[in-house]
């Protein structure tokens, strides 16, 4: 288990590993490459990487915050795929609810406002479970033009320093 397991990429991997190891994380990462070299996955492995026990130069996928972490990808992923098969628009994004590590993607074609909204609207707020919140957006290009400088908004504002914790874009 663990950066072992990522195949390729050797050179990305010790990036991510280094601003780990070094605490030097940033608010925000983007991850850009062509379909299928794992940027998904490394972003989902730095994830656990930042709750794990025996964090963060690595993770370990058998520790108590490593399972949650990959119980909320699981919950995240379950609703995502419920709401896509939701016809009516308005439905789709009722009741949202993000768990301290979640993951975002496009519910139709785009990454619906909403869904940024939803984010903005937990980013200022104390995690439950992790030290701090982490959202993964996945294909992100296809967040809805109408949702892109509400983002930029919480980008630019990063939560409050004086709480103990740090919310994380990756
Ligand atoms: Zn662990």
């Amino acid at each position: 288990m663990g950066f072992d397991t990522f195949l390729g990429n050797a050179q990305t991997v010790e990036a991510v590993r280094e601003m780990l190891v070094g605490g030097r994380v940033p608010g925000a990462l983007l991850f850009t490459g062509p379909d299928g070299v794992g940027k998904k996955t490394l972003a989902l492995m730095m994830a656990k990487a930042l709750v794990c026990e025996r964090g963060p130069q690595d993770f370990c996928d058998q520790c108590a915050q490593c399972l949650k972490a990959g119980q909320m990808l699981a919950a995240s992923q379950e609703d995502l795929a419920r709401r896509r098969d939701i016809k009516d628009s308005a439905r789709r994004v009722e009741g949202l609810v993000y768990f301290d590590l979640q993951l975002i993607e496009p519910l139709t074609k785009f990454i619906l406002i909403e869904q940024i909204r939803q984010l903005r609207a937990v980013a200022y707020t104390r995690p439950f479970e992790f030290p701090r919140r982490i959202f993964i957006i996945d294909e992100a290009q296809a967040i809805h033009w109408q949702a892109v400088d509400l983002l930029l908004k919480v980008l630019e504002e990063p939560p409050d320093q004086l709480h103990p914790h740090m919310s994380q874009f990756l």
